[in-house]
């Protein structure tokens, strides 16, 4: 078998690639310079990227003169990946999609970031997002937004639109993402894209510029479930930096994935349908697809069991209490006395002035209302009422979760509610994108993993619709078998992946 071509590179998964690339048959330099020209090529339209890495093709090229050594590499060495801008990197700014850190370049390397270089990825840039991951569209990047490769006039998702749009426009095989609500599975839902939500603890936040800090948690997106795994592989596991990080060992997703993909792994498994997770506010082609992907897995072998978490209708306007009362404390450092932008009143003026100029200036319009009401919702005298009641909602959801993790191995439900709606559609009314996050949310609340993987086109509309699963804390392996068990029946419907349905990118 001949190599595959620049074209087919980028068509690869990550898992093939690095084959490829132990055995000889393709080289770093040139699995990155196809990922490179497609970036040239297309990102002009998609505007995934907001940095290119300009070592990106050196990198390889040590990784190719190791590996020529004889030197033994880690399995994914030379494999490309994309980063979303949450991420602090050494060598690249590192924005989190706002003005006021525009250009600051971090004096160091998350873990996660560290991670991947121990593993000798190559990381090919920066991904677009939402302001400080305050979104579901990306529209609230202060650079602008990304656009959903299946149909550019429409959102990617958000706030990692960037490295899911980069994902599905076949920029880089793999990314990284954070999710504090959805960010990584509501936007592999409407790009066609496999994310994952860790476990809270799983994978290190130390380096990962904070909105959430209970919420947060950074996590693989890829166009294969098995991706995903190796992708999580890699960045899992104790961080002593991280005070939240689980000091447990974890299984191999990738085992787990593999396992998955053996023909019979759904047999007896008890699949949670939730039950407040579907119905009214759902996109009609959303609920069709979610019940024959449910049908699908029921002649499987699967158990298909109705569970009930009475709480969760309660969970976004908790999240929407909890989230901008961290954000406000997490954001309180973007100061311009410590990081980015300063800006100086004409004339001067005190250090109070500058602090108010600056952020006037350096924060965009979701950022300052999340702001203001998370410090409302944490002053005195309305503390109880507000933050207090949203931790108490927060705890009856976990037991929620407990009851339903009692009934079933693992619960289902759309990603999100709608495919990838139109740009500016949402963006006048914050609530209309709040509620987006309907189905992820929960998950944050509670510290559990979640999935979303594509499982169809929605009839009405022909773009992609997602599947989110959820395990109990701690089984992030449980979700990796059971994606890449769906994922293969899926896949033998459709005679192919989903994301090979997706149109041509025109390019430059
Ligand atoms: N869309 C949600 C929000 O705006 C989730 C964001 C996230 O996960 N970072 O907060």
């Amino acid at each position: 078998m001949s190599a595959p071509g620049p074209a087919d590179l980028t068509r690869t998964s990550a898992a093939d690639l690095a084959a490829l690339l132990t055995a000889g048959e393709v080289s770093s330099v040139e699995v990155t310079r196809a990922h490179l020209d497609r970036i040239a090529a297309v990102d002009g339209d998609v505007h995934a990227f907001l940095h290119v890495n300009a070592a990106a093709l050196e990198t390889a090229a040590q990784v190719d003169a190791d590996r020529a050594a004889g030197i033994l590499l880690p399995a994914l060495a030379g494999v490309p990946i994309a980063i979303k801008d949450v991420l602090c990197t050494l060598d690249m700014p590192s924005t989190s999609g706002s003005k006021i850190l525009e250009g600051w370049v971090p004096p160091y390397d998350a873990t996660v970031v560290a991670r991947l270089r121990a593993a000798r990825m190559i990381p090919l840039g920066k991904t677009n997002m939402d302001e400080f991951a305050m979104g579901s569209s990306t529209e609230h990047s202060a650079y602008g937004p990304t656009k959903n490769p299946w149909d550019l006039t429409r959102i990617p998702g958000g706030s990692g639109g960037g490295s899911a749009a980069a994902v599905s426009a076949f920029e880089a095989p793999v990314a990284l993402g954070s999710d504090t609500g959805g960010s990584i599975r509501q936007p592999a839902a409407v790009t066609g894209s496999v994310g994952v939500k860790p476990t809270y603890g799983g994978v290190s936040r130390y380096g990962a510029i904070a909105l959430a800090s209970s919420l947060d948690q950074v996590g693989p997106v890829s166009r294969s479930v098995l991706d995903a795994a190796l992708v999580h592989d890699v960045i899992g596991g104790h961080d002593p930096r991280d005070a939240t990080s689980i000091p447990d060992a974890w299984p191999s997703m990738a085992a787990a994935a593999r396992a998955g993909q053996t023909g019979d792994a759904l047999k007896g498994v008890r699949v949670g349908v939730v039950k407040q997770l579907e119905g009214e506010g759902f996109q009609a082609g959303v609920s069709s697809v979610y019940h024959e992907t449910l049908e699908l897995m029921a002649k499987a072998g699967a158990e298909i069991v109705e569970v009930s978490a009475p709480h969760f209708e309660y969970a976004v306007a908790a999240y929407y209490l909890i989230l901008p009362a961290e954000a406000s404390s997490n954001l309180a450092k973007f100061d311009s006395v410590r990081f980015g932008l300063r800006v100086t009143p004409a004339g001067g003026g005190t250090v109070e002035e500058v602090m108010g100029a600056t952020r006037e200036v350096g924060f965009g319009p979701e950022v300052k209302r999340r702001i203001i009401l998370g410090t409302y919702a944490l002053s005195a005298g309305y503390y109880d009422a507000y933050y207090g009641s949203a931790q108490k909602v927060r705890t009856l959801i976990q037991r929620d979760f407990a009851a339903c993790f009692e009934q079933a191995d693992i619960l289902v439900s759309p990603s999100a509610p709608t495919t990838a709606f139109r740009f500016g559609e949402k963006l006048a009314d914050p609530l209309a994108m709040y509620l987006n996050d309907v189905t992820t949310i929960p998950a944050n609340l509670a510290g559990v993993p979640g999935m979303g993987l594509p499982m169809g086109l929605a009839p009405e509309d022909g773009l992609p619709v997602g599947l989110q699963l959820m395990a109990p804390a701690r089984e992030d392996a449980r979700l990796y078998t059971a994606g890449a068990a769906i994922e293969q029946l899926l896949e033998a419907q459709w005679g192919g992946p989903l994301w090979a349905k997706a149109p041509e990118l025109r390019t430059a």
